[in-house]
């Protein structure tokens, strides 16, 4: 049993509560590490060390210097990619390999944003008044909060912190109470990059109970957010109290849609690897797989077979293709909806089923799930699950499919499968989402950004434009000859 220690200031501290709680494998039920659980007291030491290093010595040094110690650690994270893989695959049960890429990815965000940060330049405003010089400084905005869920902890983690800090702020990460641990091993990393005290904190516990008082406290000037939406609206109130600058990423039910033009067999692996990859547990889950009625019954067919074919088991296992759910509450969750949709009518034609016995460790697996004859008005059709349940529905044309697609409260992402590049084009104007994807699924990166539409979130992650969201506009005016009036008059 490994026992963390709160990380503030470059040191190892016990939470002020003098207690800790137990992170589970989610294969194998068992307790493994001892998360320590912050609470009002470490959250006011960790922003009292943040405040001080952003006042301090982060911000006397240049921008060059700060993206020479991100560039250092992302080499230290593709150096250590997978000893933080194994951690983090076995706090959430994702699988080792996707867990092993996305922290190999993960080292190319501090990379980017490594050699962004002297590159943030400020401009001269074309003035239309005479003798004076107007021109913007982007200034970083002081102490970042970053707070995240479960699914990925450490990406989650880096596409906040590394433009934050390339910006020039200090962040205190509170990672989920499910998987806290990786941060921990990365914050170790921070320490050997050589970042001063104060830059990067972590502090772990529950919601109410340590991030609650970080996203209150007066000298955090910044939220940054990814979980579901009601910890999100809660925090967007919170915040809104201090008028704090805030971005949230939350959930979606993304529409995957595939027109009888579409080249089939990519089609296919599209609309599987969208809902299934990660045990259908990201945000842009294509979870609502919508076919041209032509094709409805074959391509289902096709989808079905594959299907129930899935390697299901340990995620350690290379070959496995579908993990446990992450959290006990999760796993009930979906379960919960699986029932759902059968009372509403849905028809289970693949998977329905928990799986327990020899080579399913606890018993927290699903069957990868399907859900034909569903109707968009459905609430396997209208609410985010987070696990592996695919819905199908049926649509006519073109207008009929972006009715479907927007009909909904969520716009994080869409994909469209088609030939046409005028079916392409007519749909990426038309849905509603903040990543759309025509014959790919599931693509992202550092150079681009990614957020959601209506309820998915506020705000953008990732490309240059995610540093500006951690920034200040100061617009700064100089005299070149420009005479003051006296308001009383001449005296
Ligand atoms: P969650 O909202 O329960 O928890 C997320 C984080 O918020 C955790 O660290 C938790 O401790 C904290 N939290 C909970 N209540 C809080 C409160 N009152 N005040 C402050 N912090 C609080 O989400 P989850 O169950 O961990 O994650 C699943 C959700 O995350 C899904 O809805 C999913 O769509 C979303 N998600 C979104 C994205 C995205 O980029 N859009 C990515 C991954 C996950």
């Amino acid at each position: 049993m490994t026992r963390y220690q709160l990380f503030i200031n470059n040191e190892w501290l016990d939470p002020n509560s003098g207690r800790w709680f137990p992170s589970e494998d989610p294969f194998s039920g068992e307790a493994w590490a001892e998360i320590p659980r912050g609470d009002a007291v470490d959250a006011d030491r960790a922003v009292a060390a943040a405040a001080n290093a952003f006042n301090g010595p982060w911000s006397r040094m240049s921008a060059s210097e700060r993206g020479m110690l991100l560039y250092k650690l992302g080499s230290l994270i593709e150096r250590d990619a997978q000893k933080l893989a194994e951690i983090e695959s076995r706090d959430n049960g994702k699988l080792i390999g996707d867990v092993l890429g996305q922290v190999r990815y993960m080292a190319k965000y501090f990379y980017y944003y490594g050699g962004l940060a002297d590159k943030i330049q400020g401009h001269v405003v074309p003035m239309d008044k005479p003798k004076v010089f107007n021109y913007i400084r982007y200034e970083p905005m002081g102490v970042v909060v970053s707070i995240t869920a479960w699914n990925s902890s450490l990406s989650l983690t880096t596409w906040k912190m590394a433009p934050a800090l390339c910006a020039g702020n200090t962040i205190i990460c509170k990672p989920s109470e499910y998987t806290s641990a990786s941060l921990f091993e990365l914050a170790k990393l921070t320490v050997e990059a050589g970042f001063p005290p104060g830059v990067f904190n972590v502090v772990t516990g529950f919601g109410a109970e340590v991030a609650e008082p970080l996203v209150r406290h007066p000298n955090v000037q910044r939220i940054a957010f990814t979980g579901g939406d009601e910890a999100g609206r809660k925090i967007y109130m919170m915040a809104a109290e201090g008028f704090k600058r805030v971005s949230l990423e939350l959930g979606g039910k993304s529409p995957n849609i595939v027109f009888d033009d579409a080249d089939m067999d990519q089609a296919v692996h599209g609309a599987l690897s969208g809902v299934f990859s990660a045990t259908g547990q990201t945000c842009v889950a294509g979870s609502r797989l919508l076919l041209q009625e032509s094709i409805h019954d074959e391509f289902l067919q096709r989808i079905v077979d594959i299907t129930k074919g899935a390697k299901i088991g340990d995620p350690a296992d290379p070959k496995s293709q579908i993990g446990p759910i992450t959290t006990k509450p999760q796993f009930d969750k979906v379960m919960r909806y699986i029932d759902i949709a059968r009372q509403d009518g849905a028809r289970c034609v693949a998977g329905g089923h928990a799986l327990s016995g020899p080579g399913y460790g606890a018993g927290q697996f699903v069957e990868p799930t399907i859900f034909a004859g569903v109707t968009n008005d459905m609430r396997i059709a209208q609410e985010e699950v987070f696990g592996p349940v695919l819905s199908v529905l049926k649509f006519r044309d073109e207008e009929d499919a972006v009715r479907i697609a927007n009909d909904i409260r969520f716009g994080l992402a869409a994909a469209v499968w088609t030939q046409s590049l005028h079916r392409a084009m007519f749909m990426t104007e038309r849905l509603r989402a903040g990543t759309v994807w025509v014959n790919n699924y599931r693509s992202s990166s550092y150079t681009s950004p990614f957020g959601g539409f209506k309820d998915s979130g506020v705000g953008r992650e990732g490309g240059i434009e995610a540093v500006r969201e951690y920034m200040e506009p100061k617009s700064v005016w100089i005299s070149t000859d420009l005479k003051m009036a006296n308001p009383f008059g001449a005296k």
